[in-house]
């Protein structure tokens, strides 16, 4: 199986390569084999994407918004009649299955891109009256912005980030995570196909030195990180130096409440939705499921026997729908966090094995009687483990679910319409769900608070994080000085 892309970097409208870049293999995680070699941006190729993104911004930030919203819709349009080739390309990326990539990575990236591209044209400033004088604001681009994406959602966060970022006006330098270098390259090809002009998204590959040699660069305006919290610190802290705005997107290990008079199908769904969807591969999972005391048993029993439904395959086949670890190294990481829960007392209901499989596949894995201190419940696994927490009252679960350096998502199951939103105000989560999870519309914001971010994705927030407004005053009278 071959997806070798054109070349390794999309700059000023084309395909670059520089071969003197270190070798990045990208592997099929369920099978292991490598389906295209890439090259790491040189400095050469780091240089090249800064000056064209300089000249391009300028050419772009001219047009006017309907003129860019209707190249972003366009792209839009190429995407969505381009659907299950992009679908198969993030599978082979991912590792992900067809069965969730057809209706969930392009699509979200097609829906980015009609959004913000119908938004482009209303972006304006206000008037302030003073009486006689008045003043005006200009909303302006921010000029360069560079996007660092994690592995998970290629497609998606090179969009999330592109379509908000052009709508405004700016140009986009894109590096993807070194694991999944492909999908990001055909977000460029359809933009500049659309009428995107060259310059204006760009997309280099490269290690986190790459990424780390555009956030500490002068030229750049912007950085928004889709990573994990150690990543995140590093990259804010660099930004923080050359006084650029950031977008934070973090971990998280987000509670999700499940009380006695909830719909226990519906809850049950929503658990196995919140940890196993893209093999547990999700930022805002609700890996920490505290369950009520009164209803944990039939709980456990219905989520163990819906979990070992899960069909784990070839991701390419459409009957799959539980696929691969990304790497091998992730899933030497959550087997890591398997045999810590279960050294640390946890008990073991379903999993907790790598399959008899080639690829780096793990079963769904759930643990029940986990409890606060123990490391699966307290860090990120980013991987098929479900922790089962039990309790008694609101009060106390509440302590508990906030009780976490993180923040990025939690979510509730109740009947109780007033118990839902007492327990939604109370989430110190930037993102809370009642009676679902892990909904992400591009219609409303997404982001986390505490250690899991800064700023917002989506929505017209994103809006405020990719352009900066400008005050004009303007007197109408004559100038009163002093002297
Ligand atoms: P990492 O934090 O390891 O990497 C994220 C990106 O940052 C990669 O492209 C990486 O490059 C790059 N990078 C690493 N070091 C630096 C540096 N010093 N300067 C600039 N860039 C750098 O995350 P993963 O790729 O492992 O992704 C998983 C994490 O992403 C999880 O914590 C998950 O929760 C989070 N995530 C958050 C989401 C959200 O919206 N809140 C959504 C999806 C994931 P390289 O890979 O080459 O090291």
């Amino acid at each position: 199986m071959r997806a070798q892309p054109k070349a390794s970097h999309f700059i000023n409208g084309a395909y670059v390569e520089d071969a003197a870049g270190d070798v990045i293999e990208c592997i099929f995680p369920a099978t292991g084999e490598v389906v295209a070699k890439l090259h790491s941006a040189t400095p050469a190729i780091i240089e090249q994407a800064l000056e064209s993104a300089k000249a391009g911004q300028k050419i772009w930030a001219a047009m006017s918004g309907t003129e860019r919203g209707r190249v972003l819709r366009k792209a839009a349009f190429i995407i969505e009649e381009r659907n299950r080739d992009l679908s198969i390309l993030e599978t082979l990326d991912t590792g992900k299955p067809l069965s969730e990539t057809l209706y969930v990575d392009a699509t979200s990236g097609r829906e980015a891109l009609e959004y913000f591209g119908g938004l482009a044209g209303s972006l304006t400033g206000e008037h302030i009256s003073l009486g006689q004088d008045w003043v005006y604001t200009v909303r302006e681009p921010l000029g360069i912005c560079v996007g660092i994406g994690a592995w998970n959602y290629p497609t998606q966060i090179a969009c999330w980030k592109g379509a908000p970022a052009l709508a405004c006006g700016n140009a986009m330098i894109f590096k993807p995570s070194e694991t999944t270098p492909l999908c990001a390259l055909q977000v460029a090809e359809i933009l500049h196909e659309a009428g995107v002009p060259a310059g204006v998204y760009n997309v280099i590959q490269g290690y986190g030195d790459v990424g780390a040699a555009l956030v500490s660069d002068a030229r750049v305006d912007k950085v928004s990180l889709t990573g994990s919290v150690p990543t995140g610190r590093k990259v804010y802290a660099a930004a923080a130096e050359g006084m650029k705005h950031v977008t934070m997107e973090l971990g998280g290990k987000s509670p999700l409440i499940i009380f006695d008079d909830a719909d226990l199908d519906n809850a049950v769904g929503g658990a196995i939705l919140g940890n196993f969807y893209s093999s547990g591969q999700v930022c805002s999972n609700g890996t920490r499921v505290f369950v009520q005391k009164g209803i944990k048993e039939a709980f456990l029993a219905r989520l163990k026997e819906r979990t070992e439904q899960a069909t784990m395959g070839d991701p390419l086949d459409e009957a799959t729908n539980f696929g691969p670890m990304v790497s091998a190294n992730q899933m030497n990481i959550v087997l890591g966090y398997i045999d810590k829960g279960i050294a640390e007392g946890a008990r073991l209901i379903t999993g907790g094995k790598m399959a008899q499989r080639d690829g780096f596949f793990i079963e769904p894995t759930i643990f029940a009687d986990v409890t606060d201190d123990m490391t699966i419940a307290r860090e990120e696994i980013f991987g098929p483990v479900l922790s089962v927490l039990d309790f008694d009252t609101e009060d106390e679960v509440m302590a508990r679910a906030n009780d976490t350096e993180f923040g990025l998502a939690a979510g509730v199951f109740t009947s109780d319409l007033t118990r839902a939103h007492r327990v939604a105000a109370g989430f110190e989560a930037g993102t809370c769900y009642i009676n679902t999870y892990n909904d992400a519309p591009v219609e409303a914001p997404f982001g986390g608070s505490k250690a899991s971010g800064v700023g917002r994705e989506n929505s017209k927030e994103a809006i405020n994080h990719y352009s900066q407004v400008k005050s004009v005053y303007v007197r109408m009278g004559d100038v009163e000085a002093p002297f």
